[in-house]
């Protein structure tokens, strides 16, 4: 049975595994070694050498490719060394437009380390179509978008991105990290490829640094993609690989149930007095509500919402949490909680009475009840 054939849920427990054959384990083993035996002829099929491909590294690229549709999958170390390589596959004087409100290491990436390789960069609010039009030139070869953003939960038309890439003749990426593949197929609209932080959901506990890219076709993104992946080495080591196959078992089950939860969350807190505003594409307040309807099949765990009484009122909620962990990062089964503005530093142009949260696996009355004491 081919792996696309079947439901979403059954594919992340079934894509890319299989009963190992020589042993008959139902776990896949976790193959450390970092060099494999060549025949007497010096000949070889299959694996060399394990910066450039090992079993554990390859059964989670083939479970990532199934789970966005995609034609091939590339997993790094990080988020940010899947979207570092996304960046160095341009030549120097190409031109990215990029979401201004993406994740700020990938601002970071683009603002520090590429200037000095000669990118221009043109940032916009890409869930404005018109901005994104306005700044495409003759010279851009990449779109790069975050939907939902963080953490504004903005979120970006993507089959409209994708038609404007590829009448200008170039390159659409969206880093889906926030929805997971549970909830948005960025290929599906047209998009190019695909990024995940793995950190975040795909990984799913909290324990395990990942990044993944998935490419919506052979070709030459992809294979310069798989080149940049192997030369430049920023590969996840075996054992990280079989943390995020096996934490992908469970992505839809959990991601459902964590996306329920934050849109109960959300609703509560839009009516609570101590709340300024709540940002969540689940709600009818949020401008974009309706395209999230059309593009999500869910409207992800993560909200954010701003209190009444400003940064301190912020604060004071956040130290009062019990349930709640103040931490950094989201996707994991703990509920945490989070001052951007503090995180980000001055750079940020996140709303100093912002609070963000990413949900994960409690009972939803039980995280109420802690906002509750929290916000009073
Ligand atoms: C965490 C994150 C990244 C960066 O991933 P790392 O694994 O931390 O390098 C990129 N984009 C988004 C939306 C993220 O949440």
């Amino acid at each position: 049975m081919s792996e696309k054939a079947v439901h979403f849920e059954t594919a992340c427990v079934h894509a890319g595994r299989k009963v190992d054959p020589t042993t008959g384990a139902v776990a896949p083993p976790i193959h450390l070694s970092t060099t494999f035996e060549r025949k007497p002829d010096y000949g070889a099929e299959g694996y060399i050498y394990s910066r450039s491909a090992n079993p554990n590294r390859e059964q989670l690229e083939a479970c990532l490719a199934a789970l966005e549709g995609g034609a091939s999958a590339m997993a790094f170390a990080s988020g940010s060394a899947a979207a570092s390589a996304v960046f160095q596959s341009l030549k120097p004087g190409e031109h990215v437009v990029c979401s201004q409100d993406a994740y700020h290491n990938v601002l970071r990436i683009l603002r520090e380390v590429m200037a000095a390789w000669s990118l221009k960069v043109s940032f916009v609010d890409t869930s404005d179509l018109d901005a994104v039009r306005d700044a495409v030139s003759r010279d851009t070869r990449l779109i790069w978008v975050e939907s939902p953003s963080n953490p504004l939960l903005k979120i970006v038309d993507l089959a409209a991105v994708a038609d404007i890439g590829h009448k200008a003749g170039a390159y659409t990426v969206c880093d889906s990290t926030f929805a997971s593949p549970v909830l948005q197929r960025p290929l599906a609209f047209g998009m190019d490829l695909v990024m995940h932080s793995a950190t975040k959901y795909l990984g799913g506990h909290s324990d395990v640094v990942g990044g993944i890219l998935v490419a919506r076709e052979q070709g030459p993104l992809a294979e310069r993609l798989r080149f940049l992946q192997n030369t430049g080495g920023a590969v996840p080591s075996p054992f990280d690989c079989w943390l995020l196959l096996r934490g992908t078992a469970t992505l839809g089950v959990r991601v459902r149930a964590q996306s329920d939860t934050a849109l109960k969350l959300a609703h509560w807190l839009e009516g609570h007095r101590g709340v300024e505003r709540v940002l969540h594409p689940g709600l009818e307040s949020h401008p974009q509500h309706g395209l999230a309807k059309r593009q999500m099949s869910g409207f992800g765990a993560m909200l954010s919402f701003c209190v009444h009484g400003g940064e301190a009122a912020a604060l004071r909620t956040a130290s009062r949490v019990k349930l709640f962990t103040r931490a950094t990062s989201l996707g994991g089964v703990e509920s945490l909680i989070e001052h951007r503005a503090s995180v980000e530093g001055p750079e940020s142009r996140t709303p100093k009475n912002l609070l963000r949260i990413s949900v994960g696996l409690e009972y939803p009355d039980d995280l109420i009840a802690d906002l509750d004491q929290a916000l009073s």
